[in-house]
């Protein structure tokens, strides 16, 4: 019998069909089965939204096309999924089938049914049992039992506030651990920011609960991996999905914990397509699937924060404390370098050098920070005052010392560096600022007398984007640290971030302050937790922690920041800071959003947007609900990005604030049917695409 089916297929970005699309078929086909169709001259992969046994009204139906095929070796994607997708493509504002299908791995896209069917045989048969799961190596710490009889006992969701090395990791697989030991198909889902970057958990989780019932999901992995996994996963075979972001849209039909380690990380929003949260997602997905949800971090995001204020006062997550460290290990003492009394341009302070050297002779490791790579951020001349700046980018290119380079950070537009000043000739251009390459360089001169206990010369190892490049770098560098070879550490904000190191001792942050005074209203936020997880480096073997440090080089030695992190005292900047906030009428206090629209010009970029908004305004045909809406919301003028043009792209923003979040959203979706509207217009000619940003993280 003839069926028609809404079918979920990737249309482009900004077409009007949002994604659903009307076939004919005499196969049997249900809700949320994978199915291939015709679009264009190409065949694709789509996802059955809907069946109807008759047409539907509005469509002329001999031009239907007919289904290619119906992939019927896979189960159809749960109610829930589809909900989850259908709420994240309405949330962040883009078409249904788009999300839908950037939320299937790449090959299940790219295999014709025939390829599919052989994936499949291949898959193991679903494992039952996981190898020894709830065997803690340790006795619990009274904190972990205090929390996780907390969790036993309430729906949740969960925010745990828990120091660094208190414990948390350990949290998340007991929790877990319980969960599969309770019901024999629960399925958990443990999101973390970055996988490559913390190998270490991985291995953890895989010793724990044996290799078989734990997959991964990352974009490091290959598309045969991803599929694998995938598959695992929606059979129910995998128990335990280990990854980042994008593990949210894993399907998971018995998904029954959702873990999410260092919430307060910036890599959980995804920067392109459907720009979601995979925390806030998790937040949605758990209560759709009636699963617990725990977020951690020793730094929670203050919107997380906000959530988990007392009930009384409106909060809706439970906060869960952990403050002190593991074993009787304590935080590092904070010493503060007020640099106003060093010598002028001094990098590393003398007092800060002489503890860096009194570690290496103890045989104990260091690590510092500055979060800025490549040699310097400019090369000057001082005769004409020429800088190295990008052609494409309004932007300076970074000196790479290393292979003598200038390089975008950018666009990647890379140049040997000049011999003399490209603009009057001067042989003496000289690096303006310091960053991670010479810092290091800087560092092996200052102790190249240094001698480590064994009598060996000081080792010192720089990791950042740059070191890291290489497959398997990272993971080379880090066991260094590990094994002791490294005395001294340099990086980014790459090495603050996770690591189980367990001989460093003093962690310090050369130079800070450019934060304290950003425009950025969370800049503030983000130095704080990235001081806070630095430090958390430091000291993490409890019989080393006592005399574990944390040194901070700055202008501003009084800052509040730097008060509070001398407290270690979380709390207490984050209550500041949402006072700030909420006076200021900033978020939490109020919901934004942006549109962002790139052309060649930046006339072009900002008119396309206000032409759009002034549209919006003076509309006449306006429903008594969407004037109510209109006027609950902010729209504000279309202005030029902070970094105005990338790449010859001149792009431009406007910003979109509302204390209502429905009516926010009513707004944007008003208008973007003016975008659609006016983008061919020939006054917006150069115009090359526009986008929106739900809660961005940067405006
Ligand atoms: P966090 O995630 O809070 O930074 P971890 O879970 O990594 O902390 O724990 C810090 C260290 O303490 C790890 O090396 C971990 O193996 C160890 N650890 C965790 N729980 C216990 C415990 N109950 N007893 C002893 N050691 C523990
Ligand atoms: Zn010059
Ligand atoms: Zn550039």
């Amino acid at each position: 019998m003839q069926k028609w089916l809404d079918i979920a297929v990737s249309a482009p970005a900004h077409s009007q069909v949002g994604g659903l699309l009307t076939y004919v078929t005499e196969l049997p086909a249900a809700v949320g089965q994978l199915v291939r169709v015709p679009f264009g001259s190409r065949e694709v992969l789509g996802v059955v939204w809907g069946v109807h046994t008759s047409p539907p009204s509005s469509l002329s139906t001999h031009t239907l096309r007919q289904v290619t095929a119906v992939l019927d070796g896979i189960e159809p994607l749960s109610a829930n999924w589809r909900q989850l997708v259908q709420f994240s493509a309405q949330y962040y504002q883009r078409a249904l089938g788009e999300v839908a299908m950037a939320a299937l791995p790449p090959q299940l896209r790219d295999l014709t049914p025939v390829q599919m069917a052989r994936r499949l045989k291949k898959q193991p048969a679903s494992t039952e049992s996981l190898a020894a799961a709830l065997q803690s190596p340790w006795p619990l710490s009274s904190q972990q039992t205090e929390v996780l009889a907390q969790m036993a006992a309430a729906t949740g969701p969960f925010l745990l506030h828990g120091a660094t090395g208190s414990g948390k990791t350990e949290v998340y697989l007991q929790a877990v651990a319980r969960c599969l030991a309770d019901n024999p198909k629960a399925q958990a889902l443990m999101m973390v920011p970055e996988i490559n970057l913390t190998p270490q958990l991985e291995a953890r989780v895989k010793a724990r609960f044996g290799d078989e019932g734990v997959v991964s999901m990352h974009s490091g992995m290959t598309g045969p991996q991803r599929l694998k996994s995938w598959l695992a996963a929606h059979q129910g075979s995998a128990r335990i999905v280990l990854g980042t972001r994008m593990a949210i849209f894993a399907s998971m039909p018995h998904l029954k914990w959702i873990v999410v380690d260092e919430e307060h990380d910036a890599s959980y929003k995804q920067q392109e397509g459907a720009r979601y949260s995979a925390r806030d997602l998790a937040i949605y997905r758990a209560r759709l699937e009636g699963a617990k949800v725990i977020l951690g971090s020793a730094t929670p995001s203050l919107e997380s924060w906000h959530h988990s204020r007392p009930a009384a006062e409106g909060g809706r997550y439970v906060r869960l404390p952990m403050p002190a460290r593991i074993g009787a290990g304590q935080l590092p003492f904070v010493r503060r370098v007020d640099m106003n009394h060093q010598p002028r341009k001094t990098v590393l302070s003398a007092p800060l050098m002489a503890a860096i050297q009194e570690r290496v002779a103890k045989g104990e490791q260091s690590m510092l920070l500055l979060n800025r790579r490549g040699y310097a951020p400019v090369l000057h001349c001082a005769d004409c005052d020429w800088k190295s700046e990008c052609s494409h980018c309004s932007a300076f290119r970074v000196f790479h010392k290393i292979d003598r380079t200038l390089r975008c950070h950018h666009c990647g537009f890379t140049e040997r560096v000049p011999r003399v000043c490209p603009a009057c000739g001067n042989a003496d251009i000289a690096p303006m600022g310091r960053g991670t390459e010479q810092l290091e360089e800087h560092l092996a001169e200052l102790l190249v007398d240094v001698k480590r206990p064994d009598g060996q010369p000081v080792k010192v190892m720089r990791i950042d984007a740059d070191s890291t490049k290489l497959k398997g770098s990272l993971e080379a560098q880090l066991a260094g640290v590990h094994s002791g070879e490294v005395d001294v550490l340099v990086g980014t904000q790459m090495i603050a971030k996770g690591h189980d190191f367990r001989r460093i001792t003093l962690v310090a942050a050369v130079n800070p302050d450019g934060a304290l005074f950003s425009s950025d209203f969370r800049a503030p936020e983000r130095l704080f937790a990235l001081l806070m997880q630095a430090g958390g480096r430091a000291g993490r073997d409890a019989a080393q922690s006592a005399n574990s440090e944390m040194w901070v080089q700055t202008f501003h030695p009084g800052h509040p920041l730097f008060e509070a992190l001398k407290k270690h005292d979380y709390p207490a900047f984050a209550e500041q800071q949402l006072k700030e906030r909420l006076e200021a009428g900033l978020p939490p206090s109020t919901f934004q959003a942006l549109i962002r629209s790139d052309a060649r010009m930046q006339s072009v970029a900002q008119a396309f947007l206000n032409q759009a908004n002034a549209q919006l305004q003076s509309a006449l045909d306006m429903s008594a609900n969407d004037a109510a809406a209109l006027a609950e919301v902010s729209v504000y003028p279309a202005v030029p990005m902070s970094i105005q043009r990338v790449a010859n792209v001149e792009r431009a923003q406007m910003l979109i604030e509302s204390p209502s979040r429905k009516a926010l959203h009513r707004v944007l979706e008003l208008l973007q049917v003016q975008l659609h509207a006016s983008r061919s217009l020939p006054e917006h000619k150069g115009l090359i695409r526009w986008l929106v940003d739900v809660d961005p993280l940067a405006i």
